[in-house]
């Protein structure tokens, strides 16, 4: 509410604010910590991107990453994505999922009945893994990137308690449960993370690489069972969904 309250005083004047962006979250994160408002999740992850903006726990991404890239949608969600890392247009953009692997994941998301706006997206690492000189394309994050890292999604999930996560792929359930696993020894049944029931499936790009119908009904199953978790209403059309060349 405060921060709201300040932005909009902030907005309103013709000149720029005499006062930086961070000495306004300062200020908020002080007068929040003596008072007894209780801030608003969308405060909260405000403050915390802030502090994720000017990260340098590793130096070779902060000196590399065009921008952090720390999540993206309805901070009371019920529902959380959690991918790898930023590739190169999540690093341009500042959103996570917006490469063709988040166009695919937003289309996954609107054929379960919900907006991208309604969950919220992030990543394990906040920051695009660095390549070399030259060359394109995204590498996977390493181990110890990611356990750098984790804090702050952990500060997220706590903030935003969502009812159930879903892992998107092997390299994101390694930087979240620390385990090194094939996808067919993770998928099908609950984990948990921080308490919050963890549904694995496969990566986005997964499906963008291996088209056939029988690994989209796995991804669409692993859905529904979320769906089902969430206590939201299923279709016939959507339990049927991938099932024939048809649905
Ligand atoms: N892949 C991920 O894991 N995260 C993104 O944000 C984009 C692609």
């Amino acid at each position: 509410m405060v921060l709201t309250k300040l932005k909009e005083i902030r907005d309103s004047q013709e000149r720029r604010p005499r006062v930086s962006r961070d000495t306004l979250l300062r200020f908020v994160e002080t007068r929040l910590q003596g008072s007894q408002l209780t801030p608003s999740k969308a405060e909260l992850l405000e403050v915390l991107n802030s502090r994720v903006s000017s990260c340098t726990k590793c130096p070779h991404l902060a000196r590399s990453r065009t921008q952090t890239v720390f999540g993206v949608g309805n901070p009371d969600a019920e529902l959380m994505f959690i991918g790898e890392a930023p590739g190169a247009d999540e690093d341009a953009r500042g959103e996570p999922f917006v490469g063709r692997a988040g166009q695919l994941l937003t289309r996954i998301i609107k054929t379960m009945g919900l907006r991208r706006a309604d969950v919220y997206i992030a990543n394990v690492l906040k920051c695009r893994p660095d390549m070399p000189k030259g060359v394109s394309g995204n590498r996977p994050p390493t181990a110890e990137e990611m356990q750098t890292c984790i804090s702050y999604l952990l500060e997220q999930v706590t903030i935003i308690q969502p009812r159930v996560i879903v892992a998107l792929g092997a390299t994101a359930v390694e930087g979240l449960l620390g385990v090194r696993r094939t996808m067919r020894e993770l998928r099908g049944r609950w984990h948990s993370f921080n308490d919050v029931p963890l549904m694995i499936t496969y990566h986005p790009s997964y499906l963008l690489r291996n088209q056939m119908l029988s690994e989209k009904r796995k991804v669409w199953e692993d859905m529904l069972a979320v769906l089902e978790q969430l206590e939201k209403p299923i279709s016939e059309k959507q339990r049927k969904y991938f099932l024939s060349p048809n649905h």
